[in-house]
């Protein structure tokens, strides 16, 4: 498909397969887990077994691929498989670095599986490219990015990290699920990989889960992953597949308006007296404004977090009085969520006590800032 198309016009046409036994316009869920073989031992259609392969995974790993202008992409089951299937290319003795403040799980997985297993990991700020510099070594295999990162927003130098990743001959691996491909493509700023929670903003009904792996090249490592891919078997289902497909023929439109929601709730709760604090990379005030306007062009996300004037009581019951917010984890759906996050990552995170991070949705923004201003009272 030509490389010249708009976003948008890609999200359809990468979406979609034309079926020439019935005509149908929208991809059929291919469920057989298995393929006919042939007599001399090929397989025509070049599938064999739904684990290995299947047209509605291809037809999502393509369209993935080609959103984020990479070479090749993987799907998993959820984003934590796809992360695991990255994490287990490390060697013993190889160096893992993650932000401090990196999805809590990430973190959790790698140091429970990985950490326990003779691989180095350590963590830095890394919105502090001087710090970053200081805590990459020798063996240092992988540095993970998450950014913005979730829940305190902070935004990291994608083409500065890959740099300083490269000379030591490490890859740079993006988490993009916050931004997702709309609003920011880390392949385009030198990253080698870049990871996606497809539950989030690709299906974007919070009613699937999945995950993706997007290279920039084909070689090693793209073989090595495939490899890791088939024989752990954490692949989504078809249905899920064709699921993600569909959110992501929508999936511009949804993020555009939604990114122009929460710039206006960011800007309505920043004044607001009793909000002592609003992370959002769009505001002027946010420490790494300038970075987020270098990668991320067409708009800063819909994803903030408020930290609220008091202590951990006072952001949960804030929780309770608002209406159009449903309380709840997980983001990226039309629907609006809110969630204190201090009280689920446990006391050795270092999130804020008072911090609520919120996924703004699709509903009337007027009505959205409307239910804060009550819930603030
Ligand atoms: C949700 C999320 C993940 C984990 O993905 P799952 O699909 O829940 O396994 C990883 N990183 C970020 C930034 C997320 O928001």
């Amino acid at each position: 498909m030509s490389k010249q198309l708009k976003f948008e016009t890609l999200a359809i046409q990468s979406t979609q397969t034309s079926d020439t036994v019935t005509g149908a316009v929208t991809t059929p869920i291919n469920l057989s887990t298995t393929f006919k073989r042939e007599v001399d031992g090929s397989y025509k259609s070049g599938y064999v077994y739904t684990r290995i392969e299947n047209p509605n995974r291809r037809l999502l790993e393509d369209s993935l691929t080609l959103l984020e202008k990479g070479t090749v992409g993987f799907a998993f089951s959820s984003g934590m498989a796809a992360i695991t299937a990255l994490f287990n290319t490390l060697k013993l003795g190889d160096h893992l670095l993650l932000p401090h403040d990196v999805y809590y799980s990430t973190k959790a997985m790698a140091e429970d599986l990985f950490g326990t297993k003779g691989i180095e990991i350590s963590t830095v700020v890394m919105s502090d490219l001087k710090a970053v510099k200081k805590a990459i070594r020798k063996n240092t295999a992988i540095v993970w990015l998450e950014t913005p990162s979730n829940p305190q927003l902070n935004v990291s130098d994608i083409a500065k990290i890959s740099k300083l990743a490269h000379k030591v001959g490490a890859i740079c691996a993006v988490d993009n699920t916050w931004p997702s491909p709309v609003l920011q493509r880390p392949i385009e700023y030198g990253a080698d990989v870049v990871m996606h929670s497809t539950a989030k903003y690709l299906g974007g009904h919070s009613d699937v889960l999945g995950g993706c792996l997007v290279l920039k090249d084909k070689g090693k490592l793209a073989e090595e992953i495939k490899s890791i891919q088939t024989l752990t078997g954490g692949v989504p289902s078809p249905f899920e597949c064709w699921l993600v497909t569909r959110g992501i023929k929508t999936l511009h439109l949804r993020v555009m308006q939604q990114t122009k929601n929460a710039a206006k709730l960011a800007r309505f709760l920043e004044k607001h007296p009793k909000i002592e604090r609003v992370n959002y990379p769009g505001l002027k005030s946010h420490p790494h404004h300038k970075i987020a306007k270098k990668q991320m062009k067409e708009g800063f996300g819909a994803m903030l977090s408020v930290q609220v004037k008091g202590n951990a009581k006072n952001a949960m019951k804030l929780t309770g009085r608002l209406k159009l917010f449903t309380t709840a984890t997980s983001l990226g759906g039309v629907g609006s969520l809110v969630e204190h996050r201090k009280s689920i990552e446990g006391t050795d995170s270092p999130t804020p006590d008072n911090l609520l991070r919120v996924s703004v949705g699709l509903e009337n923004v007027g009505d959205l800032i409307l239910d804060w201003e009550q819930a603030l009272g």
